[in-house]
């Protein structure tokens, strides 16, 4: 992976941003031909310390299945992904290993790339992940700061290159915006 500063102004700045997954234009979504919606789970749905869906977060995904095939990509172990996602009927990868290719090869195979959209809080892997792949990705924030250490890890990583993005004005915390189209 080259990250030379460069590259990063270019290719690490998402399609869009925005607070949380309730804030972004589903509507446009849909008038842009997305029909698959891959969400991310830890920080995205759900925070680390949570091993249930607040109601809110488990109903508006049910909602949003009534016009979107909706997936659930995590980094995340089996157990606690599909704990999570017991009761919502969507398919769920885990262990995803984002930003790695394969298990975005996995969901790519099955549907159209241009149909498809990533959804997640984290630039190292989430968007990073996406953005390998030229898809179509949209960042939101981080729903608590408490993290693992491995994603403490991935934040010291991502500090660096929204410095840079700031540097280049492509992209500036709690800026939000959507470039989708
Ligand atoms: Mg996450």
């Amino acid at each position: 992976m080259n990250l030379s500063i460069g590259k990063v102004g270019n290719f690490m700045v998402p399609n869009a941003y925005f607070k949380n997954i309730f804030e972004i234009d589903y509507k446009k979504l849909k008038k842009i031909g997305i029909k698959n919606i891959i969400f991310d789970v830890d920080n995205t749905l759900i925070s680390y310390t949570e091993k249930e869906l607040k109601e809110e977060y488990r109903k508006f995904i049910i909602n949003l299945k009534k016009d979107f095939n909706i997936i659930i990509m995590s980094n995340s172990l089996s157990e606690r992904v599909l704990e999570i996602v017991k009761d919502l009927d969507v398919k769920a990868y885990y262990s995803s290993m984002k930003p790695l290719k394969k298990n975005y090869k996995k969901i790519l195979n099955k549907y159209n790339k241009e149909e498809c959209v990533f959804i997640g809080d984290q630039f190292m892997t989430d968007i990073l992940g996406a953005k390998r792949m030229k898809c179509k990705v949209i960042l939101v924030d981080r729903i608590s700061n408490k993290e693992p250490i491995y994603t403490k890890f991935w934040r010291v990583l991502e500090f660096f290159v929204i410095k840079i993005l700031k540097r280049k004005n492509k992209f500036k915390k709690y800026q939000y915006y959507d470039n989708l189209n």
